[in-house]
């Protein structure tokens, strides 16, 4: 896995990407889309949601990079299953 869905501080919690993908996005209490930890990802759909986002929100983000934006205590040299 190389690439991973990230979505970024513009959400304005509009529900069309969970409306599109709702097996790889969700809605939290922070009023913000959050992306599924999957171990595939349905590239149409996600695609799909970045071009539908009215926000530009979505991006594909390199993995490492990733599970650095979502947990700040991630290790580079951690080895990730
Ligand atoms: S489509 Fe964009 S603005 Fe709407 S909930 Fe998803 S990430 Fe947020």
């Amino acid at each position: 896995m190389s690439k991973i869905p990230f979505v970024n501080s513009n959400c304005i919690w509009c529900w069309a990407c969970v409306a599109i993908s709702p097996d790889v996005f969700d809605l939290n209490d922070e009023w913000m889309s959050i992306v599924k930890e999957l171990a595939n990802y349905d590239w149409l759909s996600v695609d799909d949601s970045i071009w539908a986002c009215p926000v530009d929100a979505i991006s594909w983000k390199e993995y490492f990079a990733w599970k650095r934006a979502n947990n700040p205590d991630f290790a580079w040299d951690k080895k990730v299953a």
